[in-house]
């Protein structure tokens, strides 16, 4: 791979034009400072500066085969100069073969594909289908959850993303999902943490009415929340208080799905199978957008003679099908799932155990595939974060200092409030894992200093 040469006038007016003129996600417009790519390749991306990042983010965790997959970017080309586009209402191959391709991999008998432009309108469909499915109102969603920017969608996420949203009645109750490094029910066994939060949620059914509860919605794998491996037993509990109250299960596989965990989805890691999943991301590595929710048989015959009252001017929009079509082929045929499986056991787990052992700052080591999380504390004991909950500015120095130290060595870090997690893409080396692993070494010392 060879990154462009140097061109620091041309990144100065790509940076320039987006200062003046883009509006960014999540951000104070003047406080930001956008990194100028110039290119990206694989694992790596690089700046006009020559400068190159191993990205152990995969974008915003998506990328899981990578940038610029030439097999994928040929699909895309080719679609385009056949039929770059046309209206959801006709069938048309690369749509249906995505589909086909999509529900053969699918948990369970979820058979039925709607597609739509990314995560967060999956999840506003996967409600809205689940209400009209049961003719109830409200939606059970967990605390420490992302289920995306729309409004319904940030009215169900459990982050602090929702505070400035929250419309305050949106039919939407919240619940704690089990979570032992943080337990809120008193556990230290994660059998209890499993029993109790099944009790816990048991009740709030109770309490809020089955008889009102639409859906209850859980990211299999909360991703952005910490990569919270739920419990063995926990999402089977679930799926069986579902069965018992006529709940639509929702499982969110936005980003634990196509790989992530070392597993097709996140809930063949648990033998689980919902009334509705939603996707996106990992779908295509995010090279066109594209999300959707997979349906059960059940849920889609009560539209079979009724119409669905939804719909996307771009569902199923050609251009991302067909970079779907080949990203599931790539992923069957390189065996990507399998290296997330295998290199996350052997390389990444021992990894980042050995990091833990020679970083105070580390308090816990958690996930599985390419999904992990570091949770870095100022005091092992206590378990104190090492920035507070939603820190911003000064309150963040030290989760600042831990990324910069990261891409100073070369390695482009996700950070969320007192986590990195190490998400690279599904389909990573063994070689660029350790050289990632050595710049977190160094970035990790940074961040001893605050513990
Ligand atoms: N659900 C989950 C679990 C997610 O992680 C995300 C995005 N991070 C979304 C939904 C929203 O997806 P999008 O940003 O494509 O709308």
């Amino acid at each position: 791979m060879t990154p462009h040469l140097p061109d620091p006038q041309a990144g100065a007016a790509v940076k320039a034009a987006d200062r003046a003129h883009v509006f960014h996600s999540w951000s104070a417009q003047d406080l930001i400072d956008p990194l100028a790519v110039a290119g990206a390749e694989g694992s790596y991306f690089w700046d006009y500066d020559g400068k190159r990042y191993l990205d152990f983010t995969s974008g915003l965790v998506y990328t899981n085969i990578g940038y610029q997959h030439p097999r994928v970017v040929a699909a895309i080309q080719e679609q385009a100069a056949t039929m770059t586009t046309f209206a959801p209402a006709f069938a048309v191959e690369a749509r249906s073969e995505a589909a086909r391709l999509i529900a053969e991999r699918t948990p369970g008998d979820l058979d039925r594909i709607f597609f739509t432009n990314g995560g967060a309108d999956a999840v506003e469909h996967a409600v809205r289908m689940a209400r009209l499915h049961t003719g109830r109102p409200k939606v059970l969603s967990a605390y420490r959850s992302y289920h995306g920017g729309t409004q319904q969608a940030v009215n169900i996420t459990g982050d602090p993303r929702r505070w400035a949203n929250d419309s305050g009645t949106n039919g939407v109750v919240r619940f704690w999902a089990p979570f032992l490094y943080r337990s809120r029910f008193y556990a230290e066994t994660e059998e209890q943490e499993c029993a109790r939060a099944l009790e816990h949620l048991e009740t709030t059914i109770a309490f809020e009415g089955p008889g009102t509860i639409a859906a209850i919605i859980l990211e299999t794998v909360p991703g952005t929340a910490g990569i919270m491996m739920p419990p063995p037993g926990y999402l089977a509990g679930v799926r069986e208080l579902c069965d018992k109250h006529g709940i639509v299960f929702v499982l969110d596989e936005v980003m634990a799905g196509f790989g992530r965990t070392g597993e097709w989805f996140a809930a063949d890691l648990y033998g689980v199978v919902p009334d509705l999943m939603t996707f996106a991301k990992g779908v295509n590595s995010g090279y066109v957008p594209l999300g959707g929710v997979a349906i059960s048989p059940a849920i889609a015959e009560t539209f079979g003679r009724r119409p669905y009252p939804g719909g996307l001017t771009y569902s199923g929009h050609p251009l991302a099908c067909a970079a779907a079509v080949a990203t599931l082929r790539v992923m069957a045929e390189e065996g990507v799932v399998e290296n997330a499986a295998r290199l996350g056991a052997s390389v990444v787990e021992p990894a980042l155990r050995a990091l833990a052992e020679r970083h105070t700052c580390v308090g816990e080591v958690r996930g599985t595939g390419m999904f992990w999380a570091l949770e870095l504390v100022r005091n092992r004991e206590t378990r104190e974060p090492l920035v507070p909950y939603n820190a911003v500015g000064e309150a963040n120095a030290p989760m600042a200092a831990f990324a910069a130290a990261a891409k100073e060595h070369g390695l482009w870090p996700f950070v969320n409030m007192n986590r990195t997690h190490v998400v690279p893409p599904c389909n990573v080396t063994e070689a660029e894992l350790k050289e990632g692993f050595e710049a977190l070494d160094a970035a990790l010392s940074v961040a001893d200093r605050y513990a």
